[in-house]
């Protein structure tokens, strides 16, 4: 199972949801654009203290990004080459991952695409599975695609800033037009989207499939516990951390038999979010895809969402999964 962490299968749903805060200590109450600019600023301040406590944040000029890139093998559509860069550590850990370029003239827009729990760069490549070759399908779309192995680690957020430097990664390329890169991620990897979009401005859309719900949907039904970051469950509902995003488009795709995040939780936190987004006058920004399958990847409404906000062609490709 991609989500589920052993040891919180035990975890009683009933005992959870009494975790759900009855107040958080700083909601999205705006009414007016300014006020939800100045939430905005108090919140995402608030979220990276959080993430500092856990893992202190090293500046490039300190721990630089050092990219290695492996040979290019020919795809057809693109090249694809194995990456690695220094990650935000000073032990000289470095993460893997694969960049697709495709073979067309520059500028081209770019995405990161990030695996679940258990997967990796090679998995979200792949046209079966779960995660319907994602990444694949923008690299023939015309899409530049970093897409990095991370792991996994107690709490999911511990990777914002080696997300931020797979963000470099890509600004570092030449063919990469850095004004039109994007995030799309399935579970966990929809969590890092969440997390990446929210705290990095300098992405310009988000596609976080299985992911999205509040936290008392998250917390009714056995879950992996690395999205608690100490501090996060207080401040806000868990959906609200979307609002963080506004007026960027953003898309969530939502199982009706995601055993993970019942549907009626994921609707609800949707609805939300409209709400919020209706007050940057950008309710059309955040659209939901509620699809009849599983814990997966759809692609349906995302393809052309990313198509149309970052100007490539994903959603012309033929799929490759029959
Ligand atoms: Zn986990």
């Amino acid at each position: 199972m991609i989500f589920a962490c052993l040891t919180l299968v035990l975890c009683s749903a009933a005992m959870a949801a009494d975790r759900t805060p009855k107040k958080f200590d700083m909601p999205f109450a705006a009414t007016t654009k300014e006020e939800a600019l100045a939430w905005q600023k108090q919140v995402r301040a608030k979220l990276l203290e959080f993430v500092q406590r856990q893992e202190p944040r090293y500046p490039l000029e300190e721990v630089p990004l050092a990219v290695q890139v492996g040979p290019a093998q020919d795809k057809g559509d693109y090249t694809l080459s194995v990456v690695s860069f220094q990650g935000n550590n000073k032990t000289g850990t470095r993460f893997e991952g694969l960049l697709a370029v495709p073979k067309q003239k520059g500028p081209l827009p770019a995405m990161i695409c990030l695996h679940g729990h258990g997967g990796s760069a090679q998995q979200v490549f792949d046209p079966k599975g779960l995660y319907h070759g994602f990444a694949e399908r923008f690299a023939q779309g015309g899409y530049v695609v970093f897409a990095p192995t991370l792991g996994h680690r107690k709490y999911a957020a511990m990777a914002l800033w080696d997300l931020m430097r797979a963000v470099e990664v890509l600004r570092s390329r030449p063919e990469v037009d850095p004004a039109r890169i994007g995030v799309a991620g399935l579970s966990l990897g929809g969590e890092w989207t969440m997390w990446l979009a929210a705290c990095d401005e300098r992405l310009k859309a988000a596609v976080v499939s299985g992911w999205l719900c509040t936290a008392e949907g998250i917390l009714s039904v056995p879950n992996c516990a690395c999205w608690q970051l100490p501090g996060l469950l207080e401040l806000a509902d868990i959906a609200e951390i979307y609002l963080l995003i506004a007026p960027r488009p953003v898309l969530f795709e939502s199982a009706e038999r995601d055993v993970y995040l019942p549907i009626r939780y994921t609707k609800q936190g949707h609805a939300r979010i409209r709400a919020g987004y209706k007050v940057f006058s950008a309710e059309e920004a955040a659209q939901q895809d509620v699809f009849p399958g599983q814990h997966e990847w759809h692609g349906t409404m995302a393809y052309p969402m990313i198509d149309k906000v970052l100007g490539g062609r994903a959603a012309q490709v033929q799929s490759k999964e029959n």
